[in-house]
């Protein structure tokens, strides 16, 4: 059993679709495939929540009538038979007519979770309907029946496991099966999701508890490259990388992935790959849990990264003050990421700064508390440790012109991160590929 997840822009047109089609259709072993929405819809359906959030009706009509629209081009592209056109028809009067009746009632978060999984509902609808048409079995399986987060928003894996498990075995005779991605039930049964980005995540919880011979993650760029394609040219693929080195990129910023995908398909050694679905013969990116080699592989960054320093003269020769600061961290919920020390100051970084003001008027009773925001975590990855390869050097010297506010390394042996203003992010990402690639 394999794992398929195809992202918003490999279904994002008619033509994509009919060409996932073919696609999906040369596998002899039994694959589960994950759609996430069509691209553009879920920012679409975003803007509508946020438009029925503010009660501006009119506008929130708009756009909803605008979205069925493009829908109503699509299938009329996509199908080429009356019966399927009806088909499809009926499905966006139906999933709009939905959207449409949250027009001028109250509306609640839980609401904006169910019109957020339209996106989902509507591709895999349609991707399956295609199917059909074509003549290519496959069966549905719709994810709101076995995709489960528990209270602390965590997945159920037994839940997971055990229903999807059940439904696979009532349908023995199909080869190919369909399941929207990001889309999932909460701790108590309502519509709920697993974040932006999400598809991923889907793809590899089922992987991991249907122990998968493969996940695979197929997007617009044939693999995992070396720094971010969107900052800088002339990336490459990378043709093998670890778990854990994945983790560091994906949650420093490399789009490619959602962080939380690694975790589930690690603990069960399920290997991931990153394919192309504009170019399906490049091998693209293999990540396994074994190691890979050498140096540095790749480069990561993430913006709106707030950097806190808290100086103090009662730190000096003093046990038991960082234990103080970051007790305070944790009664607002809030991760650190980086960290550094001198024998007088700390400081560290925060991703989530909803509570930042709460925070510093906490910790000023410490000692003086300065706050940097708008700064960006680069992240450095690669096997530094094992071998003294002289990677620290490298990346230093890289940037020797760009002002670096914090400096992280030996946290493990995968990581080296710099803090940098967020306007420093594009020539920072460009100096080290051009040093170090
Ligand atoms: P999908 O909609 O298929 O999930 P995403 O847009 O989420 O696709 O992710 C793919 C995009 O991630 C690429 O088009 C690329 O611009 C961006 N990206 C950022 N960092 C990297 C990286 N290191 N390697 C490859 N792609 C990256
Ligand atoms: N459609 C969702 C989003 O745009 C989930 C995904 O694409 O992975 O965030
Ligand atoms: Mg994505």
């Amino acid at each position: 059993m394999k794992v398929l997840k195809f992202g918003g822009t490999s279904v994002g047109s008619p033509e994509r679709i009919q060409n996932l089609a073919k696609l999906v259709q040369c596998n002899n072993e039994p694959v589960i495939i994950v759609l996430s929405a069509m691209a553009g819809t879920t920012n679409a359906l975003v803007k509508i929540t946020d438009l029925l959030y503010r009660k501006d009706m009119d506008n929130a009509s708009k756009q909803i009538s605008k979205l069925e629209e493009q829908y109503r081009k699509r299938i009329d592209e996509l199908f080429t038979t009356e019966i399927f056109k009806n088909k499809g028809s009926e499905l966006i009067t139906s999933h709009f007519n939905y959207i449409k009746n949250f027009v001028n009632r109250s509306f609640t978060a839980l609401q904006e979770k169910a019109i957020l999984a339209q996106g989902e509902l509507i591709s895999t609808a349609m991707f399956h309907y295609y199917l059909s048409e074509t003549g290519i079995d496959s069966a549905f399986l719709p994810a709101l029946n076995f995709m489960r987060i528990d209270k602390d928003g965590e997945p159920d894996y037994f839940y997971i496991q055990e229903n999807l498990e059940r439904i696979l075995a009532d349908e023995p005779k199909h080869k190919l099966f369909i399941t929207q991605g990001f889309i999932c039930r909460n701790a108590y049964g309502e519509v709920d999701n697993l974040k932006r980005g999400g598809s991923d995540y889907t793809a590899s919880l089922i992987g991991s508890v249907l122990q998968a011979d493969e996940v695979q993650i197929w997007t617009d760029i044939d693999g995992f490259h070396n720094n971010d394609p969107r900052y800088v040219d002339n990336t490459s693929a990378l043709k093998q990388l670890s778990f854990d080195e994945a983790a560091e990129l994906a949650y420093f910023g490399a789009k490619i992935m959602h962080p939380s995908s690694i975790m589930p398909c690690k603990l069960k050694s399920v290997p991931v790959r990153l394919k192309n679905t504009l170019n399906p013969v490049e091998e693209g990116t293999l990540i396994t849990n074994d190691e890979t080699g050498k140096g540095i592989k790749a480069i990561a960054a993430k913006d709106g990264i707030s950097a806190v320093k808290i100086k103090s003269g009662r730190m000096l020769l003093a046990y038991g003050f960082l234990r103080k600061v970051f007790e305070i961290f944790e009664i607002y919920k809030t991760p650190i990421d980086m960290i550094t020390t001198s024998e007088v100051a700390i400081s560290l970084t925060i991703d989530d700064s909803t509570n930042l003001k709460e925070i510093e008027s906490e910790l000023v009773k410490f000692g003086n508390v300065e706050i940097d925001e708008n700064q960006s975590i680069i992240c450095i990855v690669g096997d530094f440790i094992s071998e003294s390869t002289g990677s620290a050097k490298k990346v230093l010297e890289a940037l020797e012109n760009i002002p670096l506010r914090m400096i992280s390394y030996g946290g493990s042996k995968h990581n080296i991160s710099v803090l940098v203003n967020q306007e420093d992010k594009v020539s920072a990402l460009q100096a080290l590929s051009r040093n170090l690639f």
